[in-house]
């Protein structure tokens, strides 16, 4: 059997984006300018400050020649009563893509941005929204770098270290690698937004090749999978990778990220009503984790519906007893607050509506 995510997604044609480039790729490509002080206008000042006083005009010609300065462009707004914002960017060949920025509290001006890694995505998951689009293609890198300077532009936070990225909106960023990291370099580079890869999180739906991948690479940023299952039968029927990477392997590969100090994996688990908010499954998941007990965290998602899926969320009564129930096991619990759910900007409700 073959899946989608055996192909490469399809990449756009074009020159490269100006904004996916690090200082050693405008040295390489022949740039007139320092590597390191292009690279630096272009990640810090070239939204912010019209003319670009600080670069001259050959570098500007020369950007022109040889890259790619067009940016998306934010062509809505949806504010969510509880705060957050779904920003719809319009990429240069027409194609749609979600970003959802989502402040903190209310008294700071800390945001979490949800970026997206791809259009549409090729993972089939069925309680998913974006899986029901099926992949049109890769972001690269430069259109994921700009979804963050562009919703800090519209929407703030003015400082870069407020920030915390997770590459949770459309795609599976580990289908699409190289540019997701190279995005990664990019945004965590001392001379751009320097956003540390300790604040910037990647969720994979379990596509081990990807995680073996990622586990070497620098820098690496924090891992969250999307177990959302306990048993292999279950576990296939809602997430076809799991027909090719089913939970011993994926548990397996997870033994090879080896943790630093401090870090911890998150575990995403879409609670839904009926199908795996049982005891049973509750006592499942503590043994798959075995001895990452210690480190992990278990995000419990209510599941958000849709069109495009029968799941339905879990009762308030049933989620707290699942979330009681991981809790005596042993299991680290928290349960995401669904952000957005009324302009459907919640997790798995991202799709291209336009
Ligand atoms: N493709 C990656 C990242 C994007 S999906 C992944 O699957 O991890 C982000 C999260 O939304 C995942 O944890 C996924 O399980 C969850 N999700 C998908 N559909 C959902 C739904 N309808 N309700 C709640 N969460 C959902
Ligand atoms: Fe893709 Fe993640 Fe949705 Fe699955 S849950 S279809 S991997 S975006």
């Amino acid at each position: 059997m073959t899946f989608a995510w055996d192909q490469p997604a399809p990449e756009r044609k074009a020159k490269p984006s100006a904004f996916g480039l690090m200082p050693k790729d405008f040295e390489l490509l022949g740039c007139p300018g320092r590597p390191e002080h292009v690279f630096s206008q272009l990640q810090r000042q070239w939204l912010w400050i019209d003319n670009h006083p600080f670069l001259s005009k050959e570098v500007r010609n020369w950007l022109e020649i040889h890259t790619d300065l067009s940016l998306p462009i934010v062509t809505q707004i949806f504010n969510s009563e509880d705060g957050s914002s779904k920003c719809i960017l319009k990429l240069v060949d027409g194609e749609h893509i979600e970003v959802v920025h989502m402040p903190r509290e209310v008294r700071t001006s800390r945001v979490t941005l949800c970026i997206s890694s791809q259009v549409g995505c090729a993972m089939g998951c069925t309680f998913c929204a974006t899986g029901a689009m099926g992949i049109k293609r890769n972001l690269e890198s430069g259109e994921i770098v700009t979804q963050v300077s562009l919703l800090m532009k519209t929407l703030g936070p003015k400082a870069p270290d407020h920030l915390t990225l997770v590459f949770m909106g459309m795609g599976e960023p580990l289908h699409n690698l190289d540019h997701v990291h190279k995005a990664i370099h990019i945004l965590s580079n001392p001379l751009g937004l320097n956003i540390s890869s300790k604040r910037i999180t990647v969720s994979t739906s379990g596509l081990v090749s990807g995680i073996e991948r990622l586990a070497e690479m620098t820098p690496r940023p924090l891992l969250a999978i999307s177990l959302n299952a306990t048993t292999d039968e279950m576990r296939s029927a809602s997430m076809p990778i799991n027909r090719v990477y089913n939970l011993s392997r994926l548990r397996q590969a997870l033994d090879r990220w080896v943790l630093k100090p401090n870090e911890k994996l998150t575990f995403e688990y879409v609670l839904m009503s009926g199908i795996n908010d049982n005891y049973e499954d509750a006592k499942r998941l503590c043994e798959w984790l075995g001895d990452l007990r210690h480190r992990h965290n278990v995000n419990l998602i209510p599941m958000n519906e849709h069109e495009a899926s029968d799941q339905k969320q879990p009762t308030d009564e049933s989620l707290q007893s699942f979330s009681r129930n991981l809790r005596d096991l042993g299991c680290f619990v928290t349960v995401r607050k669904s952000r957005g759910r009324d302009i459907q900007a919640a997790c798995g409700q991202l799709i291209r509506n336009l």
